[in-house]
């Protein structure tokens, strides 16, 4: 019988177990303190355990964390981390300093079947999603690389489509989040989507506390088709009530993320799309110059040109008009610029 992950349990859960298994209620909580407090690695590093129990709990559970297969560092200070996991896939985890704040970048998938035209994770299509122990894993050893600098933002905006994988999202940010784990603020963490109208739904009707960034990308049916064949399934028109019904559940503004493709989606009519799409919901546009990925035929756009669709947004939008700056682009790091690695077997083959 494989092993159950310690990273995969609510606390409620191990509470659970535990007792099942014929032990006091505060050995739970011990536990959880190890994990989550005193970054205990082995069940040989919790001393207020008699060694019996240790053993027997190193028998039941695992603590396995992805490991480092390589890491790439920007000159602008973002990390890169290709991870591997158990079975031998890779994914990809990015930590981006700021001021005052250090964002980890997390993967939901292995791969993504989502199929975006412009971005890189989606040319290796998906290969499965990612367990909890694999999303908690992510963040228990960020933050171990990072020590004694704390994680202070989380953004499933890696590897995947996270609302493809929603329910172990959901269950790894309910975890993150407890009082008794890392007590991780809700307004801290951000699921990105390319626009899966039942999980939007379905984050709305289940008060998960976080905030939600929707990859917009175009607002125009016939150019956001194009671009997000995610948008045959769920046009626009579908989109925007499921945003309006999210927003009346939800504190929090949503982000729309628009990244910017040279002669595509920038011209006058699609900023009035964007601008007519967005105008009536508590947002906010992030606008992303493209980054380039290597034998793609989308152009990005010139600084000039990002700077003057950016002002003119801004002087004619309701909502805030953000930039988002390109963050370790030397190292592909940025947005959309994830591709991992196949399983080791296969690249020998
Ligand atoms: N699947 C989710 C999470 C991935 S987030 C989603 O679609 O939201 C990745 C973000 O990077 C998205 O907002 C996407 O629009 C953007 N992106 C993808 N490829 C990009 C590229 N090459 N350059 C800039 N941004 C890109």
């Amino acid at each position: 019988m494989s092993k159950i992950s310690l990273w995969s349990l609510l606390p409620e859960e191990l509470d659970a177990q535990l007792i099942q298994a014929g032990y006091k209620k505060f050995r739970s909580q011990q536990i959880l303190l190890w994990l989550y407090k005193q970054n205990a690695r082995s069940f040989t590093a919790m001393t207020n355990l008699d060694k019996k129990s240790r053993d027997e709990l190193d028998n039941l559970y695992s603590l396995y964390l992805p490991e480092v297969a390589e890491e790439q560092v920007s000159q602008d200070g973002t990390r890169k981390f290709l991870l591997q996991l158990q079975d031998a896939n890779y994914i990809e985890m990015v930590l981006i300093p700021g001021i005052e704040k250090l964002t980890l970048c997390i993967s939901s998938q292995v791969g993504c079947s989502r199929g975006c035209q412009f971005c890189a994770t989606s040319r290796l299509g998906l290969t499965r999603n990612l367990n909890t122990d694999e999303i908690i894993g992510q963040i228990i050893k960020a933050g171990q690389l990072t020590a004694p600098q704390k994680i202070t933002n989380i953004v499933f905006m890696g590897m995947g489509e996270p609302l493809d994988n929603l329910d172990t999202v959901i269950k790894s940010i309910n975890i993150l989040q407890h009082e008794r784990t890392l007590a991780f603020s809700p307004r801290r963490v951000t699921v990105s989507t390319c626009g899966i109208v039942p999980g939007i739904l379905k984050l709305a009707d289940t008060g998960v506390k976080m905030k939600l960034a929707v990859s917009l990308n175009a607002a125009l049916d016939e150019k956001r088709e194009i671009l997000m064949p995610v948008n045959q399934r769920y046009p626009l028109a579908q989109l925007k009530p499921a945003l309006l019904y999210f927003s009346r559940r939800s504190p929090h503004r949503i982000t729309f993320e628009y990244v910017l493709i040279k002669n595509f989606n920038m011209a006058k009519e699609d900023m009035k799309a964007l601008r007519a799409f967005t105008g009536d919901i508590s947002s906010k546009i992030n606008i992303i110059p493209w980054n380039p990925v290597p034998g793609s035929s989308w152009q990005a756009p010139s600084a000039e040109e990002v700077a003057a669709f950016q002002q003119e947004l801004y002087k004619t939008s309701n909502v805030a008009v953000t930039l988002r700056n390109s963050r370790g682009q030397d190292i592909s790091a940025a947005c959309g610029m994830l591709a991992g690695k196949k399983k080791k077997e296969e690249q020998k083959i």
